[in-house]
């Protein structure tokens, strides 16, 4: 579809699994397309962190590495898309996460006469992944991070944030990427697949 927004800035979403090396792609790859990398992830940590209404309320499900309810994350994803940094183009790291939440995100681009343009999945083995969740651990112990809930977070994203995979795919969106790779090769690949090399 063509791109429609002004100056031509890009929507993107980045699906993967926790220690894909997603939200350092997606990082990268934001700051090159002059567009936000909005991580629903920092947004619930920062509110935790500063002890708003929304962190109290998330706090322990975020750390039991359960998902947020979708309503609360439809209110936290709207207002975001909704400031001024995001009206051209943005790059969504970790909504949507489910099918209910895939529906609110086309809904929100319906009201703004939008499109995605790509979904970058970025995905590894779940050896590789429980490897680098492992070395993690022990380089910064978070405490946070347990190995259960990490686990735990791998088992909700199999279940709950994969089958968003194939709804993507049948609509020609989806970019598939080897995260079992060098990270400058990786971001080399997702550069490629948005058109950016
Ligand atoms: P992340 O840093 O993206 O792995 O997110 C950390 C945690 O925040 C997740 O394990 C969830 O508890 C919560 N979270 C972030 N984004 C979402 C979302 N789109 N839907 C539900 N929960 C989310």
């Amino acid at each position: 579809m063509a791109d429609a927004s002004p100056g031509g800035k890009k929507r993107i979403v980045f699906l993967g699994p926790p220690n894909s090396g997603k939200g350092t792609q997606a990082a990268t790859l934001a700051e090159s397309l002059g567009i936000p990398a909005i991580s629903t992830g920092e947004m619930l940590r920062s509110a935790v962190g500063s002890g708003t209404e929304l962190g109290e309320r998330v706090k322990d499900i975020m750390e039991s590495g359960q998902l947020v309810d979708d309503d609360t994350m439809a209110d936290v994803i709207r207002a975001r898309l909704a400031a001024d940094d995001a009206v051209g183009g943005f790059l969504l790291d970790g909504y949507p996460r489910t099918t209910a939440q895939v529906e609110t995100l086309r809904q929100i681009l319906v009201e703004r006469v939008d499109t995605l343009d790509d979904v970058v999945l970025i995905d590894a083995p779940d050896e590789v992944l429980s490897q680098r969740a492992r070395k993690r651990l022990r380089q910064d112990g978070r405490k946070d991070d347990h190995e259960d809930v990490v686990r735990e977070r791998l088992e909700v994203y199999r279940r709950q944030t994969e089958p968003l995979i194939e709804i993507y795919d049948k609509e020609g969106l989806l970019r598939r990427i080897d995260g079992d790779q060098a990270i400058e090769e990786v971001g080399r690949q997702v550069a490629a697949a948005v058109g950016e090399s």
